[in-house]
């Protein structure tokens, strides 16, 4: 079994990333982050506060949450809605910050998430992927980039798809605050694994990184045959 576990701070491009190595490699790929923007959007939609344990908590009882892969791509549904392309919003990555660190909520996504690795082979990404989803994946990476960097990023990303924009400086804010709430939260917060292999982004392509990530995992394949 091969697991890949890529880790960072919001909009670092650990999905673009880990999306692209998983099709060059044939593994799966999985967007942890995309099932805690679901929970979080469905909490917000239900008029709550996601960072609110005790509203929470009930809605956690009854949800069904389902990743499921279509052509390759994976799609999210919650109780049966396919809600894929409503949860990419700023505002949706707030909730998801929000709600993450509840640890029931916690717990039930990275059960969720062990039980996807263990039937396959996997790349991850998310925040506590190489710490707490798969600590003994034999490939571990942290990537980052400066803030501006991730800001200018995530603009294009929402411009392309249409998402009405805001401003740099105002999308910086807001990663800032993610970065810093994801990292200091009690439960399984935001950190850079020992054994995890740092990458920073901010002047390097997606290409660049994509080779970075793809040499380190040929040459610790080429180890363990040798083995
Ligand atoms: O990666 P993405 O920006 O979609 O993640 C949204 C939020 O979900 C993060 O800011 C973080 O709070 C939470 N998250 C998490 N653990 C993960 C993945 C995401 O706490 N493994």
């Amino acid at each position: 079994m091969i697991s890949v576990a890529i880790d960072g701070p919001a909009a670092a491009g650990k999905s673009s990333a880990a999306k692209t190595v998983a099709k060059r490699l044939g593994l799966l790929y999985l967007d942890t982050g995309s099932m805690y923007r679901a929970l979080g959007y469905k909490a917000a939609a239900l008029g709550m506060d996601p960072g609110n344990e005790s509203q929470v908590l009930p809605m956690l009882e009854n949800t069904k949450l389902v990743v499921a892969y279509k052509d390759g791509d994976q799609r999210l549904f919650i109780d049966g809605e396919d809600i894929t392309d409503k949860i990419r919003t700023a505002e949706c990555g707030l909730h998801a910050s929000a709600i993450s660190a509840i640890p029931a909520v916690r717990e039930r996504l990275v059960a969720q998430q062990k039980e996807i690795a263990k039937g396959n082979n996997v790349v991850m990404d998310g925040r506590d992927i190489g710490t707490v989803v798969l600590p003994d994946a034999p490939y571990k990476f942290y990537i980052t980039a400066s803030a501006k960097t991730r800001a200018q990023r995530r603009n294009e990303e929402l411009v392309e798809k249409g998402v009405p924009a805001k401003s740099i400086e105002e999308l910086e804010q807001e990663i800032i605050k993610r970065d810093y709430d994801d990292s200091h939260r009690v439960h399984s917060p935001l950190k850079q694994a020992e054994d995890a292999h740092l990458i920073d982004t901010t002047d390097m392509t997606l290409e660049q990184v994509v080779a970075v990530i793809l040499e380190i995992i040929e040459e610790g394949e080429n180890k363990s045959d040798v083995l």
